[in-house]
């Protein structure tokens, strides 16, 4: 982009990364549908030699959500789990892993069953109060993991004072910010190390693409992880790429009125009789939410909720219910999603280890989208209508 000195995050969302086409003007960046590059002389070459290693359409990204998230260096991925995995593949067996215990369930199926057993170690605690992270670090802990807000539970973790208490013992400090995104919250700027996404949700926005991103100013980190993007190849095609970069454009119009949905959403729920509880960071007797107030710009586009009588049976009706609302695993994109964690995301989780976690088997998820927002609360309120609340919660919860 042509040098705008202090840009703002808008600005950054069109233009970073991107200057028009060299060879035709064209203001969007080609999709450079290409497996190599012509040399004029055995490694005399543009700064391009073979697709795996680089690609224009690709450098152009990362260059715009480097900016996104004040970061020098952004290596993007095929997958949010390609991502992680390249961050995991950069410890050694005997490295201890500190991370929450209400994590994404892809990441903790990587973490236990994928590196686990590669002889990564790994601790799950409720980080809620920064100070109990002490009592987890041990002398081999490397990494502390931090999502937040978490899905699905919507809890907050304080990432200042967290990033502190790790910095002083050396250990990097990830933030996956996936449920966020930068527009809401810029971990960097907070002390993480390194912040990751998958770009599959708010930055790409539309449910049409797949795909992740690690974005960081530590300059060894950033060559480690160029390193094993060449040598392990889980690489984003051209065409992902520039999917993302269109997305990327309206990211900060798009999150604006997710989050206005959002929290009329959550204050429909709230006083809803057929309502249990509802999880929303942007309520104030919610526990997370003075930390959120302080590290994010807004509070998100997620709600998550249980019903009055907190069965499974009541909550699946009132999911095949919904009609704005779809059915469907994923979030972040402009459509409204309605999820149940327990069987869907969070379905590689061990029901007694999400049970510990405070993740209730009833928990209904909700991605708002940005529709109208009378279209979706009149969506809430039929599907609500639609539905009996069972009259002993108690036994019911006890079948289930
Ligand atoms: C979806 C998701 C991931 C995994 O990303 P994919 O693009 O699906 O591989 C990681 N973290 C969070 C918080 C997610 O929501």
């Amino acid at each position: 982009m042509a040098h705008i000195p202090d840009a703002r995050f808008g600005t950054l969302a069109v233009h970073a990364g991107q200057t028009p086409d060299p060879s035709t003007g064209a203001i969007m960046t080609p999709i450079y549908q290409t497996s190599t590059y012509v040399q004029e002389a055995p490694d005399v070459h543009q700064g391009y030699d073979y697709a795996r290693v680089g690609n224009p359409t690709r450098t152009a990204l990362e260059g715009n959500l480097a900016a996104l998230e004040g970061a020098e260096h952004g290596i993007c991925f095929a997958s949010g789990v390609a991502a992680i995995d390249a961050i995991l593949k950069c410890l050694k067996p005997g490295d201890h892993i500190v991370s929450t215990d209400d994590l994404y369930g892809g990441t903790y199926r990587l973490m236990t069953q994928v590196y686990e057993p590669w002889g990564l170690d790994f601790t799950f605690a409720n980080l809620s109060d920064p100070a109990d992270v002490d009592a987890v670090f041990t002398d081999k802990t490397k990494l502390l993991w931090i999502e937040t807000p978490t899905n699905p539970l919507l809890r907050v973790f304080d990432i200042a004072a967290l990033a502190e208490r790790a910095r002083a013992r050396g250990v990097t400090v990830v933030v996956d910010n996936t449920f966020a995104s930068p527009y809401l919250q810029q971990p960097l700027a907070l002390g993480a190390d390194l912040v990751l996404h998958s770009t599959t949700k708010y930055l790409g926005g539309h449910s049409d693409v797949v795909g992740g991103a690690v974005l960081t100013s530590d300059d060894d980190w950033a060559e480690r992880l160029r390193f094993l993007i060449k040598s392990a190849g889980a690489v984003p095609g051209p065409m992902d790429c520039f999917l993302l970069l269109r997305a990327t454009k309206t990211l900060h119009l798009r999150l604006e009125r997710h989050c206005d949905n959002a929290e009329a959403v959550a204050s429909f729920l709230k006083d809803h009789p057929k309502v249990g509880h509802v999880r929303y960071p942007g309520f104030e007797d919610h526990p997370g939410h003075e930390v959120a107030a302080k590290q994010m710009r807004r509070f998100g586009g997620m709600v998550s909720f249980t019903l009055a009588d907190d069965t499974i049976d009541t909550a699946v009706s009132f999911m095949q219910a919904t009609r704005v609302f779809a059915l469907a695993e994923s979030l972040g994109g402009v459509e409204s999603l309605v999820s149940h964690p327990a069987s869907m995301t969070h379905g590689s989780i061990p029901a007694d280890v999400r049970r510990k976690a405070g993740l209730p088997d009833s928990l209904i998820r909700l991605s708002v989208g940005v529709e109208d927002v009378e279209d979706i609360l009149a969506d809430l309120s039929q599907a609500l209508d639609s539905i009996t609340i069972a009259a002993s919660p108690e036994a019911e919860v006890e079948a289930a």
